[in-house]
Order: structure tokens, then sequence, then C-alpha cells
């Protein structure tokens, strides 16, 4: 089969003629039918995060046809349509059985420690491939799988609940399913936090009340349409030094802020004034858990979250036109959300 793989770091990936995987007694072989090209991937593919073998096929955003079980697999059967949970666990490690499978020992995830879904196949465990109904894309399927996944995580982490009010901060493809999600979980109003013209209207478009940071003070603004009393939960999408320290700011007693956008920076926090003074919380959010899929993909069939304008294009099994994606994510050329239909 052909795959798209990384051969060396900080190199283009290349096309590579690979054997069909073999599966296991419960894995399934899924035909892959969409893969994304996310921000992550082209990190790898700088050698900022270290790979668990080499060389290896990217992709953890996939969604595809089974195409043939192992003998104990009973949650599917042959044509079934899937998108895949990306991380591999044990199931039995402490982790694992405390409900907590995103701290797995031996987590292994798709394109990042094995193979993943720049390739016509891809082999997982069965309990990885969450069933896909016919109203939802293979493109929306595979995108719903990261960030979706992730924003729906972090409003879990935040305790959204009926009545509170939210400000997400960055609505690219995480925040948009943020707003929507937010929404659905019951929260009466959500502030839209961004710079950019088209992102802040699209956000309107889901009912979110945007805020043009580039133009006012997000915090100022938040508190003036909260009568002064900061939101209940901020989500922090972008990772930025000021745009971490907003959504601190934005919240007010009994606040929760979730930290999602990744950052290097360190930042300063006056414990009185921004945490104890109103025991506000500060709340890491990181990947999601198998559990949280099928209701996401549940909300995506019933149309409470659309994400049916993330995917802006679709390109073919093609190792030039993945790399120059990647260029353009890695110099954040394009804000176009690129998926690969092989
Ligand atoms: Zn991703
Ligand atoms: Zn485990």
């Amino acid at each position: 089969m052909k795959a798209i793989r990384m051969v060396e770091t900080g190199k283009p990936l290349e096309l590579q003629e690979i054997p069909i995987p073999n599966i296991g007694e419960k894995d399934v072989l899924i035909r892959v039918r969409a893969a994304g090209i996310c921000h992550s991937d082209a990190h790898y593919r700088a050698g900022r995060s270290a790979m668990g073998m080499m060389p290896i096929t990217l992709g953890h955003e996939v969604a595809g046809v089974v195409e043939k079980i192992g003998s104990q697999v009973t949650n599917l059967k042959t044509r079934d349509r899937v998108c895949l949970h990306y991380n591999i666990t044990c199931g039995d490690c402490y982790w694992c059985s405390t409900g907590n499978e995103q701290f797995c020992d031996s987590v292994k995830m798709l394109g990042h420690h094995v193979d993943g879904g720049y390739a016509e196949y891809i082999a997982v465990p069965a309990r990885n491939a969450i069933p896909l109904p016919d109203e939802i894309s293979f493109e929306e399927g595979a995108t719903l799988m990261c960030a979706s996944a992730t924003a729906f995580h972090a409003l879990h982490k935040g305790r959204v609940k009926a009545g509170e009010t939210v400000a997400v901060f960055g609505v690219g493809g995480l925040g948009m399913s943020a707003i929507q999600l937010a929404k659905a979980m019951g929260a009466v109003e959500v502030y839209a936090v961004d710079i950019k013209q088209d992102k802040l209207e699209l956000a309107s478009e889901y009912n979110a009340i945007p805020i043009d940071a580039s133009r006012a003070d997000a915090v100022e603004e938040i508190r003036k349409l909260t009568k002064g009393r900061g939101v209940n939960v901020a989500i922090e999408m972008i990772g930025l030094r000021k745009t971490m320290e907003q959504a601190i700011d934005s919240v007010g007693n009994l606040g929760r802020v979730v930290m999602v956008g990744l950052n290097q920076q360190p930042i300063e926090i006056n414990t009185y004034m921004q945490v104890l003074g109103k025991e506000a919380e500060i709340i890491g959010s990181n990947d999601h858990l198998l559990q949280e899929l099928p209701l996401l993909v549940d909300m995506a069939r019933r149309k409470i979250l659309d994400t049916s304008r993330v995917v802006s294009q679709v390109i073919s099994l093609n190792a030039d036109k993945i790399n120059q994606r990647l260029n353009d994510l890695e110099h954040f050329t394009s804000d176009v959300r690129v998926v690969i239909v092989p």
C-alpha cells in the first residue's frame, strides 16, 4: 500500500510502498477514507517531539471503513464506517483502570508513536474505532477526532453548566467547536475572543458574542458585558502569554480557567488577586478520552455541533502536496483546514 512517511527528522515526508499492516485478534484493519493534516504534524516533521519509531506514517485524525476484523472483535463488522480515537491505551494500568486513560503508562498515539493515517490502510485495536453515522462525512469524522474532541474535553474540565457564561480565547478549529459545545452544555452566553475578522464573523454565526481583541481590551469588554462579574469559565486555546493572562483575568469569583493552548513561556500570577481572592481555579486540559467520543459523534450527527465548515480543502495522498501543507502550517501562512482523501 501507499503511505506518506517521515523517514528523517526535519526532512520532507516521503511516499513509500509498504505492506498492508497485519492485525491481531482484537484489532481491525481500516481502509482510510480521510486523514486530517494537523498543526502537530508540522511539529513532528520538524523534530520538536520524539517519535515512537522511524520511519513512521503520520496522521492522527482518521476516518474510514472497516476492511477486516480480528477473530475476537465483536463490536464491529466489515464495511462499518468509523472514526478513530488516536490514543491507543492498555486498559489495565493504574491510570486506565481509574478512568484516566490519557495518562496510560504505555499510551501510543497514532501517527506519533505508531503508524498513522497518511496511508491507504491503518490497523488499530477495535475499541479505538468509533462508529461514524452516514450523516457525517469521513472528512468531518476525521477532524472531530482532534480539534472538536479536545474542545469537548476542555469544557468538561471547566465543568461548564447550564446558566453559565464562557469566554473562548482563540476561535480557530478548536474554538469554533468549543463555542457550539459550550452552548449545548447550557452556557447562556459565549464570548469569542480573536483578532481575525473572518473568525469572529463565523463565531457570531454560531451565536457567540464576538470580541475583537485587536480593537478593544478583551478583559474590559468581558467585564462590561457581564455587569462587572467576569465569566464563569474561560478557555484558552492559543498559548500566548497575553491571552493566557487575559483568560485568567476574565473570570470572576469561583471562575475556572482552562489552559489548552500549548505554550513554552511561563506566566506570572498574583495568587492573591487572581486565584485565591476569588477562589478561582486554573485547570490544565490535555487531549481527550475515548469515553467522550461517542457522545461527540452523536452531537455532530444531531447538528448540535456543526463542523461542516471546518474542512476547506481536500487533497490526495501525495507527498508534495502534504509537505506543502505542512510548510504552510509551519509558517502560519494559511488558515485552511486540509484533509487527505487517499
Ligand atoms: Zn490533530
Ligand atoms: Zn494504561
